[in-house]
């Protein structure tokens, strides 16, 4: 008799911010990073003293993957904290259909259930694969038969079939599987598994399911520990006059929920306002709503802005928290305010607004108006000195065009960006100069040191 296995895949989506758990093979498309943690509904989270943990993993048939970590990734009770982790995983390699995967556990073993646990965030989340055991006692017995070879020729028995696909899509989220017998009578007494793998769909090179950890439980081994979900950590703060509402999520930065609330809040709760007092245009309302998120999917990207969502990257921000942490939000909080995607809706041909003076404008109010003393806007090498050149250079233009010319200029610039009628002729309608003039004139400053 086969026994029942449960299936536990969490699919997450933005769609749904609460991040609920849906069984499959109900599949929303999609991702939400902070969902991390392998929380299913039925099947347990990983463990961390079962009985794999102690035994060897063994590549019996096929090939890791180069880019798959190696296999102890299987055991070592650590998961991935987000959907494309290539290194936390053990997969087998691109074109490929899978393979077969030993596992001793050093001893005979009441095995009382296996789980399995997977997590991608395309094709590679759902499982499909085999399970044999053997007690290696057999007369035939063959601890490493290959594919050509079936197990149960040579002393393996069939535990289980697992297949976790949906009926329809891909199943990108996190896998888990348990496999035991109802009641919880042991599965049997087993030295050897073997896991024969497939990819999970056969047209799709990179079809081999990212495999987070195998789980063996020994029905007379200690009591389970298992690995904890992070824990949110969301905080929800209104502004003194009810205008705006800011969020903070540093469920990925723990460690930074103090300075958020002490150090950054302050900031947000001074310069969000402010930002959007600076930053006027007709007709035009600034979200009343702006979320801080901490990620560490970022790659070396300390912040961007999306809508009224600001990004943080959580591994880059305990370092700066004394240099630029601050200043970093001040700027994508210049995003927020500015905008300037609307201009598609507000405008029928909106014109584009070059990059140097979108990130000109928030290096600008951020160099010059929120921290002047640190002079990191200071121009450095006269050879940089293009007006273009975009963030600190551009913004040290846009300081000498304010000073020089007029000091609500970036106003004017930023109203007419986001109104999607932003043209090089403006500048010479505001200032009487032309961009290059305004340009050479700069220039001058910066030869004579003193920008
Ligand atoms: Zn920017």
């Amino acid at each position: 008799m086969i026994p029942t296995f449960r299936n536990g895949s969490l699919v997450c989506s933005t769609l749904l911010a609460a991040g609920p758990l849906l069984a499959a093979p109900s599949v929303t498309p999609g991702f939400n990073a902070t969902d991390a943690g392998f929380k299913f509904d039925k099947v347990d989270p990983p463990a961390l003293n079962d009985a794999a943990a102690k035994g060897t993993f063994s590549i019996i048939d096929g090939d890791r993957d180069r880019n798959s970590a190696d296999l102890s990734a299987l055991n070592d009770g650590k998961v991935p904290n987000s959907a494309d982790q290539p290194q936390s995983n053990f997969f087998f390699a691109m074109n490929t259909d899978g393979g077969r995967l030993g596992l001793d556990l050093g001893s005979l073993t009441a095995v009382k259930s296996i789980g399995t646990y997977s997590w991608h965030g395309g094709g590679r989340g759902p499982q499909v694969y085999s399970v044999y055991g053997a007690n290696g006692k057999a007369k035939d017995f063959n601890a490493s038969p290959t594919r050509g070879t079936d197990p149960r020729s040579c002393g393996w028995e069939l535990i289980a079939e697992v297949d976790t696909r949906p009926k329809s899509g891909k199943g990108e989220g996190q896998h888990g599987v348990e496999i035991a017998n109802r009641g919880g009578r042991a599965l049997g007494n087993y030295q050897h598994l073997l896991f024969d793998i497939q990819r999970t769909s056969p047209d799709d090179a990179h079809g081999n399911t990212f495999f987070s950890e195998i789980d063996v439980i020994d029905a007379r081994g200690p009591e389970i520990e298992r690995i904890k979900p992070p824990e949110k950590i969301v905080k929800n703060y209104k502004s003194a006059d009810g205008k705006y509402r800011y969020i903070i999520d540093s469920s990925k930065a723990p460690a930074l929920t103090e300075w958020c609330e002490k150090e950054l809040l302050p900031t947000i709760e001074e310069w969000y306002p402010k930002l959007v007092e600076m930053l006027p245009s007709d007709g035009y309302r600034a979200p009343d709503v702006v979320i801080f998120e901490f990620r560490d999917d970022m790659g070396g990207t300390p912040a961007y802005a999306a809508g009224n969502k600001i990004s943080m990257s959580a591994p880059w921000f305990p370092g700066q928290l004394q240099r630029e942490a601050k200043g970093c939000v001040v700027h994508e909080m210049g995003h927020v305010v500015q905008n300037y995607w609307r201009a598609r809706q507000t405008n029928r041909n909106p014109k584009p607004t070059p990059g140097w003076i979108t990130e000109g404008i928030c290096d600008y109010i951020r160099w010059f108006l929120f921290e002047p003393e640190s002079q990191g806007a200071h121009v450095r090498n006269v050879n940089q000195a293009r007006y273009d050149a975009s963030y600190r250079v551009s913004a040290n233009f846009l300081d000498w065009v304010c000073t020089e010319k007029d000091k609500d200029l970036f106003k004017k610039l930023n109203a007419a960006a986001r109104e999607g009628r932003y043209e090089e002729k403006l500048w010479k309608e505001w200032t009487g100069s032309t961009l290059e003039e305004l340009s050479e004139g700069w220039k001058k400053d910066v030869e004579k040191g003193k920008r």
